[in-house]
């Protein structure tokens, strides 16, 4: 059996982050990183437009309250008001000490680093490597660890989270290379396994978002929160769904309509393109609803809208945005020097996830924590964005909740022993499972039922919610369960079998899409990015709570927990 102090599941900037606290506080603590892809390409690496902190180097008006009061605003209240200001407290620190680390971001004529306007931000506060920050980030973090000793398992998929009477043990997993099955145990199990965005059939995310850290939490019994808030982001690359990045429109490009129009001035007339992205994104779909969207050959009633950077010239548009004109040109064939850009929202990121307090513990009911586990990153919901993340938040939420978690986990393990573990019980079941999907006779494809699983969260769960049609979209989803039962595989290899990969990961979708399309149900309101038609209000008398989810075969069972409200009273949220 491996025995880490530390087993760390994920090598984006969350997971990373920890691990590289850990290992610096005490060079003696076995600590690892297990990741189903190479840590440097993890997602974070696709992160582009920034990171927000209030250094006051473009506008020294700037402050941590007013970055806290966009925050909780942006959220629409729901946002834990505690955990925001640790945030936005520790981001000018934590990014000093990236810069510190190496990481090479961009800069003003004299040499402090640069700061951009990014949607929902009072300031300009978002710290940038170009249009490619996470890349910048991570490599650093990544190299860092190699530095400090972190041993990293890269390419294992971890299958299981090992939960005996409400302590975490350690987990299993298996080498994709050779399908070895380990069992691992540990003092402490922390997941950074990052958002969901497969769960839909368009998102900027990578094909690994598939949520499997929330499925195998849920699946331990322990529950997930505020799973219903699942941010579009208003510019994915039409037809493909790709990011064009927030800083496109923080560097000043609009949004216009088949008949020219700037329509935002009519949702957002203060803040413009830069409104929060679930007013942004409504504001698009509603543009393309009432068909004043633009088709591929320019006429009205398409299924896209324009971002133009024309204004802005080539050399802004080289120099700051680089990376996006180039997608546009490789995916689309569209030169924004030129030629505006088709877009529509495309989903983003996992505002909800599994509940921790601000050391990154994990709540295993509203009053009680879990021993040995910790979450942070996408992946848990501290709750940092609520109902809605503002853009630069995110890569901030990363760095300071992963250092944070690390910090507590060192101290954490200094008193805790390795946990006893059934070695053979957890290999003989996960083997057993695994035979088990290889030699199914079923009739499905994989893909096929992840299609039609894509398609009905889509439909069913997007941008605007009613009570008809996720009832409609519950019933489906479970047909689409039955039949994944009935999947077979083609590929019986034991090497590199990437069909039994997907075949595991389609069980993470369908159990966070039943997650999602459950507590969306519940929540009887309209809030941040849960848009339902049917309650168009927000409804803080009997809303204003987060939603804790419990997951079981027999269905989701949901209960809430209070929210942090300790700096700013719930308002009307205009902008
Ligand atoms: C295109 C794009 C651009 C973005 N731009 C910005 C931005 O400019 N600013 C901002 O603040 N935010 C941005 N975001 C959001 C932000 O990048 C992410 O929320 C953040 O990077 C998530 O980091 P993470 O460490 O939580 O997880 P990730 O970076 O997603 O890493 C997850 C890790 O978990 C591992 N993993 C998952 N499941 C398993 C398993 N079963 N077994 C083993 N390993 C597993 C993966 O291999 C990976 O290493 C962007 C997101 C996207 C998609």
């Amino acid at each position: 059996m491996i025995e880490h102090d530390v087993m760390i599941v994920g090598g984006g900037l969350a997971g990373s982050r920890a691990a590289l606290e850990i290992a610096k506080s005490n060079p003696q603590f076995s600590v690892a990183i297990v990741a189903k892809t190479h840590p440097i390409r993890s997602h974070s690496v696709a992160a582009q437009g920034g990171m927000a902190a209030t250094l006051k180097n473009v506008d020294d008006t700037d402050t941590w309250e007013a970055h806290a009061f966009d925050t909780v605003k942006g959220s629409d209240y729901l946002a834990d008001q505690d955990a925001v200001a640790i945030l936005t407290q520790e981001a000018p620190d934590v990014v000093i000490e990236l810069e510190h680390m190496g990481v090479l971001f961009s800069r003003l004529p004299d040499g402090r680093i640069a700061q951009r306007a990014f949607g929902g931000h009072s300031h300009n506060r978002t710290c940038y490597a170009a249009d490619k920050t996470g890349h910048a980030i991570l490599h650093e973090l990544v190299s860092n660890l190699r530095r400090y000793g972190v041993k990293i398992y890269d390419e294992w998929y971890v299958m299981r989270l090992i939960l005996e009477e409400g302590q975490v043990k350690g987990l299993v997993m298996f080498h994709i290379l050779d399908q070895r099955v380990e069992v691992v145990r540990a003092k402490a199990v922390m997941f950074a396994t990052g958002g969901y965005g497969r769960v839909y059939n368009t998102t900027s995310n990578d094909y690994a978002s598939t949520g499997d850290g929330l499925a195998m939490t849920a699946i331990a019994g322990l529950p997930l929160e505020d799973m219903e808030f699942v941010q579009f982001h208003p510019t994915g690359l039409y037809p493909v769904g790709v990011l064009i990045s927030e800083a496109v429109r923080g560097e000043g490009a609009y949004l216009i309509n088949s008949e020219g129009d700037r329509f935002m001035a009519t949702y957002a007339p203060s803040r413009m393109e830069l409104a929060p992205r679930d007013i942004t994104s409504r504001a698009i779909t509603r543009e393309i609803r009432a068909g004043r969207g633009v088709n591929l050959d320019g006429s009205a009633g398409g299924p896209f809208v324009y971002l133009d950077l024309r204004h802005m010239g080539k050399e802004k548009i080289m120099s700051r945005v680089p990376f996006c004109w180039e997608e546009a040109h490789r995916l689309v064939g569209i030169d924004a020097v030129t030629q505006p850009m088709p877009v529509r929202p495309t989903i983003h990121y996992s505002m909800g996830g599994i509940p921790t307090n601000t050391d990154g513990r994990v709540r295993g009911s509203a009053e009680g924590l879990v021993e040995g586990f910790f979450a942070a990153g996408e992946a848990a919901c501290v709750s940092v964005h609520g109902a809605n993340r503002l853009g630069s938040n995110s890569l901030l939420e990363c760095v300071v909740y992963g250092r944070r978690t690390g910090r507590a986990i060192a101290q954490y393990i200094q008193t805790r022993k390795l946990p006893e573990v059934n070695e053979q019980r957890y290999l003989t079941e996960a083997e057993q499972q695994i035979q088990g999907l290889i030699n199914q006779p079923g009739q499905y494809r994989i893909a096929q039922i992840r299609q039609t699983f894509q398609d009905c969260m889509t439909e069913y769960c997007g941008v605007f919610r009613n009570e008809s049609s996720m009832q409609e979209g519950l019933a489906k989803l479970q047909e689409i369960r039955q039949q994944a039962q009935q999947i077979y595989l083609d590929d019986k290899a034991k090497s590199w079998n990437t069909e039994l990969i997907e075949a595991l990961e389609l069980q993470s979708l369908l159990i966070v899409g039943e997650m999602i399309l459950t507590g969306a149900l519940n929540r009887k309101e309209s809030r941040g990015a849960h848009c339902r038609e049917d309650y168009t209000e927000r409804d803080d008398v009997n809303c204003l709570k987060h939603t804790l989810a419990y997951y079981s075969s027999a269905g989701v069972d949901i209960r809430s927990m209070p929210v942090t409200i300790n700096m700013f009273q719930p308002q009307e949220r205009k902008y």
